[in-house]
Formats: structure tokens, C-alpha cells, sequence
């Protein structure tokens, strides 16, 4: 057991994780490798140790590792980490893990698998003595995206407790906001460049959303505050529409808007956007779309996702 507890044993788990490329396909699709390789390593390895562990799918050829301890009755206790990284841009040798004044450099070594490693070990030296209860380790699949893999995990194995663990640079993290990403598309109505008249830019009306989700956000989010997490806080995060040359551009100004939140549920939260939004830009006949997709570090039991909405009217 003190060999797999040592530095080097743990530093060199990390170097052999970090070595399987494992970039997110959804948000690098040019080196997008995927969970797969590093998920059967890690199932090879703790099966190696002595822990049942298995892959289960999320989406594609990208599974989650899924191992546990389990001893009599007792409560589940969660580890979790994820496995997928962000891409390589700029790196010379991202997979080549190197030890630089005592750290170990390459791509996920920080965010994650230096995490994932620790929770492998962790389940290896309890394998050998299971503690009361259950211990699931979760290495998930895409949490640099859209989070499918902590999703899944989620809706099939209900649990007591869970230890995230993102690096957070030694410090113990004991709450966390929940956030949502909205897209919005606002309508206007084309015309030719000489008879502005006619026409109802959308862009200037997407202009009148992103000032009104500023002030949603000033003047309603960031009056809420919670002792651990600071205020609640919306932004916009991209805006597109129109074509250089073009006329009046007609329907696809869109707004995407990133929201996080706390203490609500997402229904109540999002009934109150929707509410706010046009009546604060003044423009409560604007016609427009909405789609939005709530994920939350911590999701009651039996309380299902609701569903992407798209177009109101
Ligand atoms: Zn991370």
C-alpha cells in the first residue's frame, strides 16, 4: 500500500494518463480523440488492483469508467473526476508528460488526471479493505463540454455524497453554482438597403436583449448572494447576424447567454428571464427563440433534466 500512496507511484499514474490522448471531440473535432483509450486503461489498471470496474456508455465511443467498492450495508460515496481534456493548441509535446521542478507538465496532467489518478488509487488501497457501504468512482466523459458523462452517471447511479475533484489548488470547495446556457434568436424583418424603411433590423434588436440581459443581470442576479458562492450572475457570450453588404438582416440575429444561478429551481428561474428580458429592453413584441439547457453540480433524485424548448412563437 505505501507504494501506491508515494509521490512517484501517484506522479507516474498521472504520466501514463496523461500519455492517452484524450481531447474532447465537441469542442477540439480536428484532434478529438475521445475518452475511450484512457477509460479501458483505467479500467484495465483498477481491475489490475484488485477493483471491479467497467465502462458505460454515454455517447458515441466516449464511455464513462465506472468502479466500486462495496462492503455490507452503508451509505454511496462518490469520487469523481473527468477524463476528457481541452485541446492542444500550442503545445510542443502535449502527450510527452515531462517533470519540470517538481511538477509534471502535458495536457490534463492539472485539469485532470493528476485527479483522476489520485481517484484510482484511492480505490485501489480501499479495494483492500472496503470501508461500510459503497465507494463509486466516476471518471466521466466530456465535462469540458456539455458534462454528458457526469449526466449519465448521474441518472444511474443515485448516491449519498460525492468528492469533486477539480483542481482547486489545495483548498476545499464546499458549495457550487449551478449554470445554464441559453441561445436566443431574435427576428426582424429583411429589406433592401435603400428602403430601410420597410425592413426591422434584427441586429438592432439583439442589441436590445444583450442590454436587457445586462440589466437582468445587474440589477436582479447580482442582488442575490449566497455566503459561500458570492452572487448569482448572467452574461453574454456570443452574439452573431447579418452578412457585410447584405440587406437588412432579417431573422437569424442571434444572442447566446450564459446565466448561473442558485437557490432556484430552473423552472422558476427561467419563467422569470423570459418575463424580464423583452419588458426590460422595451420591445415586448419581439418575436424570438429560445433554447436553453440547465446543468447543476448537484441534481435531486427523481428530478429529471427538463427538456430543450426551442421557438415560443
Ligand atoms: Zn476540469
Amino acid at each position: 500500500m505505501e507504494g501506491l500512496l508515494s509521490e512517484t507511484a501517484l506522479a507516474g499514474l498521472t504520466a501514463e494518463l496523461v500519455r492517452i490522448p484524450s481531447v474532447n471531440p465537441a469542442i477540439a473535432p480536428e484532434e478529438g480523440t475521445g475518452e475511450a483509450a484512457v477509460a479501458a486503461f483505467a479500467r484495465d489498471w483498477l481491475a489490475g488492483h484488485g477493483v471491479q470496474a467497467w465502462l458505460e456508455p454515454v455517447i458515441g465511443d466516449r464511455p464513462n469508467l465506472v468502479a466500486e467498492t462495496r462492503a455490507g450495508n452503508g451509505p454511496t460515496l462518490v469520487f469523481c473526476a473527468h477524463l476528457d481534456t481541452v485541446g492542444t493548441a500550442g503545445m510542443e509535446s502535449p502527450f510527452t508528460p515531462a517533470l519540470r521542478d517538481g511538477r509534471l507538465h502535458g495536457r490534463g496532467a492539472y485539469d485532470m488526471k493528476g485527479s483522476a489518478a489520485a481517484v484510482m488509487t484511492a480505490m485501489a488501497v480501499l479495494a483492500r479493505e472496503p470501508p461500510p457501504g459503497r465507494v463509486l468512482a466516476a471518471l466521466v466523459a466530456d465535462e469540458e463540454h456539455a458534462s454528458l458523462g457526469a449526466q449519465a452517471f448521474v441518472a444511474a447511479h443515485p448516491a449519498d455524497a460525492c468528492i469533486l475533484t477539480e483542481p482547486s489548488e489545495g483548498d476545499l470547495v464546499l458549495a457550487h453554482k449551478g449554470f445554464a446556457w441559453f441561445e436566443v434568436s431574435v427576428r426582424g424583418r429583411a429589406a433592401h438597403g435603400s428602403r430601410f424603411d420597410l425592413g426591422d433590423s434584427a441586429i438592432e434588436n439583439a442589441a436590445a436583449f444583450v442590454a436587457a440581459a445586462r440589466r437582468f443581470d445587474r440589477e436582479v442576479l447580482r442582488q442575490r448572494t449566497a455566503a459561500l458562492v458570492g452572487p448569482a450572475s448572467q452574461h453574454v457570450a456570443m452574439v452573431a447576424g447579418g452578412r457585410a453588404g447584405r440587406p437588412t438582416p432579417s431573422v437569424a440575429s442571434s444572442a447566446s447567454n450564459a446565466a448561473r444561478f442558485r437557490g432556484r429551481s430552473w423552472r422558476r428561474w427561467s419563467a422569470r428571464s423570459r418575463r424580464w428580458w423583452p419588458a426590460a429592453a422595451s420591445r415586448p413584441t419581439w418575436s424570438w427563440c429560445w433554447r436553453g439547457r440547465p446543468w447543476c453540480a448537484i441534481r435531486r433524485r427523481g428530478s429529471p433534466s427538463p427538456p430543450a424548448r426551442r421557438c415560443d412563437r
